[in-house]
């Protein structure tokens, strides 16, 4: 597996925007990222209609993808968005797993279906997300969730030789809660994370995966997660919305 050190950071506006404020942070995301240097990949995960606004208003150095995709590629599912129309839209990126999916959508029993869609029909980068919630933390089941978590969203895939792949660790208690989880245990997580995908795929291993954190990270707590080896970058929600924020963030992480 090659060690990936190019970071990335992902800004996920949720269902927070409508398509006029989507296209107005775009512009101002793109304004303020023309004034800074990075080497950092940039993404950000507009709703679906806004998909085709946002890209044509995007500094051209910025990836976007988005929040989720069907785990079917064409037919009679009446609502659903195809990874196909996806990738001719250029979407780079599709987020599958968030923890409000899995809580509001019931996409628990779905994911794996996703995954496979996505690492075996596009060249798109899927990006997983995993995490416990507070209860299963305060009964230190975190890395038995994770586990478990990995394991069926991935259950249908046989091979990673050649993809590409990001999991975001993302605590569902530090979602949108002001509350972070620590360095040291995030570390252990994405230790952790990178040792369940080697164990699984052994010979089979992914060419770039990149393990990153999300949860409350915002302009004040992301330094502390600075040069550390395991965390190869964030996927944002609230502190996404602010394109001076979200901007310093990458220029300084
Ligand atoms: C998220 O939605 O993935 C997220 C991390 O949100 P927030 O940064 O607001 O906690």
């Amino acid at each position: 597996m090659k060690d990936i050190s190019k970071k990335i950071i992902i800004g996920n506006w949720k269902m927070n925007l409508d398509f006029k404020s989507s296209i107005s942070l775009t512009k101002k995301i793109s304004q303020n990222f023309s004034k800074i240097k990075t080497s950092h990949e940039v993404v950000v995960l507009p709703d679906f209609l806004s998909l085709s606004g946002v890209s044509k208003n995007l500094n051209k150095k910025i990836f976007y993808g988005s929040q989720d995709v069907s785990p079917f590629s064409r037919g009679a599912y009446t609502g659903e968005v195809s990874l196909e129309a996806l990738s001719q839209i250029g979407c780079k990126f599709v987020l599958i797993g968030h923890s409000e999916r899995r809580q509001y959508f019931s996409d628990d029993d779905i994911i794996s279906y996703k995954m496979k869609n996505v690492l075996e029909n596009s060249k798109i980068t899927p990006i997983l997300c995993v995490g416990e919630t507070w209860d299963q933390k305060k009964s230190n089941q975190t890395l038995k969730v994770i586990n478990q978590q990995i394991k069926a969203a991935l259950a249908k895939i046989k091979t990673l030789k050649n993809k590409k792949i990001i999991i975001a660790y993302e605590p569902v208690w530090a979602i949108g809660s002001g509350k972070i989880v620590s360095v040291e245990e995030a570390v252990l997580v994405h230790q952790e994370i990178k040792k369940i995908i080697n164990k699984m795929f052994k010979d089979k291993l992914p060419l770039d995966l990149r393990v990153i954190y999300g949860g409350s990270v915002n302009l004040s707590n992301f330094i502390e997660f600075k040069n550390q080896p395991d965390i190869s970058g964030f996927l944002i929600g609230g502190a996404s919305l602010k394109a001076s924020d979200f901007v310093k963030i990458i220029n300084k992480f």
